[in-house]
């Protein structure tokens, strides 16, 4: 059994993955990003400032929930979102299409992988940089 610190308040977990949280404070992150999503919804394009300071929620976590690919970018690099293994500027996740692909490939073999969508990837270069979108 792996008993942890929760990353949050302290209380000490039994530790199965994921985020170090308490059930507790999962929760309350949770309701978090539902109030976040709501804010998007109603407010599309918001900047990471805007809605970290409008909600109360700290810009490292909105970034954690890019690299969990819950919320997106629109304009790929903003905000400093790049991939971790060559640094190109991606709109969400860890990694860009193509590190994706190569480490894809590395997993499965040589099996070709569908395009990225180019089209929309254009389109969103469009708007404003440093702003997001609920997937
Ligand atoms: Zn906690
Ligand atoms: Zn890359």
């Amino acid at each position: 059994m792996d008993v942890r610190n929760c990353k949050n308040c302290g209380r000490l977990i039994n530790y199965i993955g994921g985020a170090p949280l308490c059930e507790n404070c999962k929760k309350k992150l949770e309701e978090k990003f539902q109030e976040v999503r709501a804010y998007l919804e109603e407010y599309p394009g918001s900047s990471v400032e805007r809605v970290s300071e409008a909600l109360d929620v700290s810009v490292k976590q909105i970034r954690q929930w890019i690299r969990e690919e819950r919320l997106t970018l629109s304009v790929a690099g903003a905000d400093g979102v790049v991939c971790e293994q060559c640094g190109a500027p991606i709109c969400t996740g860890r990694f860009c299409d193509k590190c994706k692909a190569e480490m894809a490939n590395t997993f499965a073999g040589a099996i070709e992988k569908p395009k990225p969508k180019l089209q929309e990837a254009q389109k969103s270069e469009r708007d404003n940089k440093n702003r997001m979108r609920f997937l």
